[in-house]
């Protein structure tokens, strides 16, 4: 009969696998990339922790504690550093779309009350069309 795994080792064995799914899609035995973490305890200031791994000299430790308050951080995603970069450009062409959409608005003298789903959710690079 097995036992249910603790939380603590619940959120380590996420990690583990997290990791190995990374290394796995970069192609590498050891990742470059970026674990993102979640401190969920209630009187802790921390909230998103992103550690950037570099594992020439070892693997990243399964289990991950918040610098606030030194408890088990909750993992929510490892990512390559080509994934990492892939986001990047993408916020970064989505930034510029919503400021080119800002602007134009305000040179016809038009209130800014938002901006559209299809600008925010557009990745496209401005000016290639
Ligand atoms: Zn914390």
């Amino acid at each position: 009969m097995s036992r249910v795994p603790s939380a603590a080792e619940s959120r380590r064995a996420e990690i583990r696998e997290g990791l190995a799914a990374a290394r796995e899609r970069s192609g590498h035995t050891v990742l470059i990339g970026e674990v993102e973490l979640y401190c969920d305890h209630q009187g802790c200031v921390a909230r998103n922790v992103t550690m950037v791994v570099k594992e020439y000299e070892g693997a990243t430790p399964a289990a991950l504690y918040c610098p606030a308050c030194r408890r088990q951080l909750k993992p929510h995603g490892v990512r390559t550093m080509s994934e990492v970069n892939d986001i990047f450009d993408r916020d970064a062409r989505t930034s510029v779309n919503i400021q080119i959409y800002k602007e134009r608005q305000r040179r016809l003298g038009r209130e800014i009350l938002g901006v559209p789903g299809s600008v925010i959710c557009d990745t496209r690079l401005p000016g290639l069309e």
